[in-house]
């Protein structure tokens, strides 16, 4: 419950991680779906430009590193991916596409003085679905997006000026257009997904915020009774299912009306705080839950601990106190604050009201008994 919501920039980079892992999978699937729309393509044509084996050769290390990866992200959960692995396999993907599109064209444009075929639109197809793929994938980084799409628009623009060296303008001029036109998409587009994790972060602060609220005793920042009462039911329900033992104390500030009355209301809150860091000191092991009952009362439960257990809890939350020595001038006790208690051990067939009602007698029996002191008994309906 105490745990810190995360900052705008901690989500930003989960949020880039997710996404990144995500573009992992559907370039990967993407690759594949556009290696097979071009072998078919390809062996569909009336008279082939690239021989099967060609065509196997110049496809086999792409759509093995699109595998590859596919194994790669659905083997493992996404958080489980480092990022730096995930731009990596991005970039070598990138390559063998390279690899294919230089090879394809060269193969082609030599071959194609026999037969009827355009190496420059086939190179040029495949260079601007890829240009977009990748560029959809890598808008969260734009460093790493322009590392990844400048090359494959150079090789078009290459291309373009070598089977039209007529016209360069016209190569030139596509080269900058796209440019242009990723960059400014990309800049709306981070725009707006920082906007929805800024919006998303604002979100789990509020909720953080309204949690803390309704379970957090503002003054003493320890659980308030509200929450100490639902985490009493579910440690019954727990110690009815497993048999652990269950101890609870209540514990009520000795002469608390007094100190109020001779040093004011807001030494009477401090010496609450303080009390509060005594009990959350002694409250210890992780399922241990010390709260503010109401007033100066406070009550701890205490999981998997009996009646043993508890009382050496309640002569450390003594001893505690002792040592923290909070002034108490109109004490009947001594020069320092002292409080009462009552420690009692859970039987199966008892509700969380009979339990408190019961440490609720032992706390009032040590009122009784003089003060500064605790009981300890067995719990009865
Ligand atoms: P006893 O030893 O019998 O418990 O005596 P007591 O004076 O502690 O008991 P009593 O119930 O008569 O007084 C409790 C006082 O605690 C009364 C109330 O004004 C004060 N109190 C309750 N909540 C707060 C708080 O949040 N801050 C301060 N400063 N005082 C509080
Ligand atoms: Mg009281
Ligand atoms: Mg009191």
């Amino acid at each position: 419950m105490n745990s810190k919501p995360k900052s705008f920039d901690e989500l930003l980079t989960q949020e880039t991680h997710l996404y990144l892992c995500r573009s992992v999978k559907w370039t990967a699937y993407l690759s594949v779906f556009l290696l097979v729309a071009i072998f078919l393509a390809t062996m569909l044509q009336k008279h082939h430009v690239l021989t099967l084996q060609d065509l196997l050769v110049l496809q086999m290390p792409t759509l093995c590193i699109a595998l590859f990866g596919l194994a790669g992200i659905l083997y493992r959960q996404p958080e489980q991916h480092r990022m730096g692995l995930v731009l990596a396999y991005l970039l070598v993907l990138e390559v063998a596409w390279i690899y294919f599109v230089i090879g394809h064209y060269w193969l082609t444009s030599t071959l194609s003085i026999q037969w009827e075929y355009s190496s420059l639109a086939a190179v040029d197809s495949v260079v601007d679905v890829l240009v977009f793929t990748f560029a959809i994938s890598l808008y969260p980084l734009r460093g790493w997006l322009l590392v990844s799409v400048v090359p494959l628009l150079t090789v078009s623009m290459v291309t373009r000026l070598i089977e039209i060296p007529e016209n360069p303008i016209f190569a030139v001029t596509k080269f900058i257009c796209l440019f242009v036109i990723i960059l400014t998409g990309q800049k709306v587009l981070l725009q707006w997904f920082r906007k929805a994790i800024l919006r998303n972060a604002e979100k789990l602060q509020l909720l953080q915020q309204f949690k803390r609220m309704a379970l957090i005793d503002g003054l003493t920042d320890l659980s308030n009774r509200r929450h100490f009462d639902e985490v009493l039911a579910l440690e019954i329900k727990a110690s009815e299912r497993t048999g652990d033992p269950l101890s609870i104390i209540l514990l009520d500030v000795d002469f608390f009306k007094r100190l109020n009355d001779s040093l004011g209301h807001g030494e009477g809150d401090r010496c609450l705080i303080r009390l509060g860091e005594v009990l959350r000191g002694v409250a210890s092991r992780p399922r241990d839950l010390a709260a503010r009952y109401g007033g100066e009362e406070f009550a701890i439960i205490l999981p998997d601990t009996d009646l043993d257990g508890a009382r050496h809890i309640a002569e450390q939350i003594r001893n505690g106190l002792k040592s923290a020595e909070i002034p108490h001038p109109d004490s009947m006790l001594g020069d320092y604050v002292t409080v009462s208690q009552g420690v009692s051990l859970w039987q199966p067939w008892l509700d969380a009201n009979e339990l408190l009602a019961s440490a609720d007698r032992l706390l009032y029996l040590s009122k009784s008994q003089g003060r500064d002191r605790f009981n300890c008994g067995v719990a009865k309906a």
